[in-house]
């Protein structure tokens, strides 16, 4: 179950992974998309925890759309708004219900589809969130299940976004987005939400 505090420690935690990654985040775009995905993160993260420090909210929706407006209006490349529609759709389940982790994310998840129009399998940051909320559904979520899903999209081709672009060169590479969600779950597993 989602609390205010967990739910900021949660944010707070992905923030970090961010901010330390960002160089790999960006290395790992030089080789399939622009080379922006680390510094594009960063400075919507940064936003966000400026924004979260400052705020008092009265609920777990109260964190969640904050949040997703900063990375929406701080983030210049495609994961800003992908990224901050997950959490603004998050944000309205979470108003309706707190409890069910796994309804919260399939919120996100479609939220993502909705905007991105990818499917399972393009490589995008889609092929980590949706093995993830199973995973939650069956209370099996684990830092392997994150691994492994981030790990797999090594050997798709990119039908999607930039990286859609090099096509079959794509075939080999990590998705940053998916690494970037892996850290997003990974700071899940971290705080203490799946123990609620
Ligand atoms: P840009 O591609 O505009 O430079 P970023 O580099 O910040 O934006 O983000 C790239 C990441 O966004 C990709 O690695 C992928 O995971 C994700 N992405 C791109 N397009 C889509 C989409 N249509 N649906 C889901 N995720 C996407
Ligand atoms: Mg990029």
């Amino acid at each position: 179950m989602l609390t205010i505090e967990n739910t900021q420690t949660w944010l707070t935690l992905f923030a970090d992974k961010i901010t330390d990654n960002a160089a790999y985040l960006s290395e790992l775009d030089q080789a399939i998309g622009d080379g922006d995905h680390g510094s594009n993160m960063a400075r919507g993260v940064e936003a966000m925890t400026q924004e979260l420090n400052q705020a008092t909210p009265e609920t777990v929706a109260d964190i969640f759309k904050p949040a997703a407006m900063s990375l929406i209006s701080n983030i210049g490349g495609a994961s800003g708004p992908l990224y901050g529609t997950a959490l603004l759709e998050m944000s309205k389940q979470a108003a309706e219900d707190a409890e069910d982790l796994g309804a919260l994310l399939q919120a996100g998840l479609a939220g993502i589809q909705k905007r991105g129009k990818a499917q399972l399998g393009d490589k995008t940051m889609i092929d980590v969130w949706s093995p993830v909320i199973e995973a939650v559904e069956n209370s099996a979520l684990n830092k392997e299940t994150v691994y492994n899903a981030v790990e797999a999209t090594k050997e798709l081709k990119a039908e999607k976004g930039r990286a859609a672009y090099v096509g079959e060169r794509s075939i080999g590479h990590l998705d940053p987005g998916a690494v970037s969600s892996g850290y997003f779950f990974e700071a899940l597993i971290e705080s203490g939400v799946l123990n609620g």
